[in-house]
């Protein structure tokens, strides 16, 4: 909860780039939040990179800017993450739209996506992206590929309308949105590469997440049944139908799923070379299930 008698010392007020900063660092520095938001927040509020807000330090914020600040961080303050205060977020370079119908993209899915984008045979695929979300993966995909055909399919139609904006947005039309839960709707057509990332924490896991992401993030993104495992068990039992002859299946997991997830595709994958990858921090993030290669 905020408290009250710290946020009176943060009113909108005329205050110069470099007080406007620092009230913000206190209030939130109070209240155990992550005060290097607000300066992120100040920076797409005014278009200035680090440097030029650096250069600008000792002038007024301008009122109208003032105010959104204040308003954001007053949010910040409440868990709120700063992506939602924004209405965007970045994907590989990108910034998409984003509102609470969708989960805020994140950096380890990129580094799928680039590998993704390395193994490309450079010929034209056809790729399905299966819970798109805001659709960054399907959308970053089509713009790397544009001869590709790339289905973006989501069980949400709030999320769909937010990445059709985004799809919109950078004129991706080799990007196709369908809302579909998992397969149910989608006729297996061959596709060269299947990517999902799939809600995969478990509910046990809610105590020991954050508290932005609790509040804020929509359930449906995040949790999976079977301890985070029921979209493997899913995607695993019904890819192969659906993939070409020399067909990949990327898919990204939770940190501490790996052992579990080579049980899985042991079972249900069994003609398929299983390789499991680390993200930038050292934990296997996703998995890419290769056809034909054992
Ligand atoms: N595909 C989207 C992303 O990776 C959404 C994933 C999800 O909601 N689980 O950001």
């Amino acid at each position: 909860m905020i408290k009250l008698k710290n946020w009176s010392k943060f009113k909108v007020e005329k205050l110069s780039y470099s007080n406007a900063l620092k009230r913000a660092f206190l209030m939130l520095k109070q209240e155990k939040k992550f005060p290097e938001d607000a300066e992120y927040l100040m920076e797409e509020l005014t278009g200035f990179n680090y440097t030029q807000l650096q250069l600008h330090r000792n002038e007024d914020v301008p009122g109208k800017i003032m105010r959104q600040f204040h308003d954001g961080v007053v949010r910040l303050g409440m868990d709120e993450p700063v992506q939602y205060i924004l209405g965007n977020a970045y994907f590989m370079g990108r910034s998409f739209t984003v509102n609470q119908d969708v989960l805020i993209p994140r950096q380890e899915t990129e580094e799928m996506v680039q590998k993704i984008i390395d193994d490309h045979t450079g010929k034209k695929e056809n790729i399905w992206d299966i819970g798109t979300g805001s659709g960054v993966i399907a959308i970053s995909l089509g713009l790397a590929f544009p001869e590709d055909d790339i289905l973006g399919t989501d069980i949400s139609k709030e999320a769909l309308k937010i990445a059709e904006l985004n799809a919109d947005n950078y004129q991706a039309d080799n990007v196709f949105l369908k809302q579909s839960d998992l397969f149910e709707k989608v006729i297996p057509e061959p596709f060269d590469v299947i990517v999902s990332n799939p809600p995969y924490i478990s509910h046990q896991e809610k105590s020991v997440m954050d508290p932005s992401v609790i509040k804020y993030e929509p359930d449906l993104a995040l949790y999976g049944d079977e301890f985070g495992l029921k979209f493997y068990q899913d995607i695993s039992q019904n890819a192969d139908k659906y993939l070409t002859e020399n067909g990949i299946l990327y898919m990204e997991f939770g940190y501490h799923q790996k052992s579990a997830l080579e049980e899985i595709f042991a079972k249900n994958m069994p003609g398929y070379k299983v390789e499991f990858y680390k993200d930038m921090s050292g934990n296997y993030r996703y998995l890419k299930a290769e056809k034909g290669k054992i």
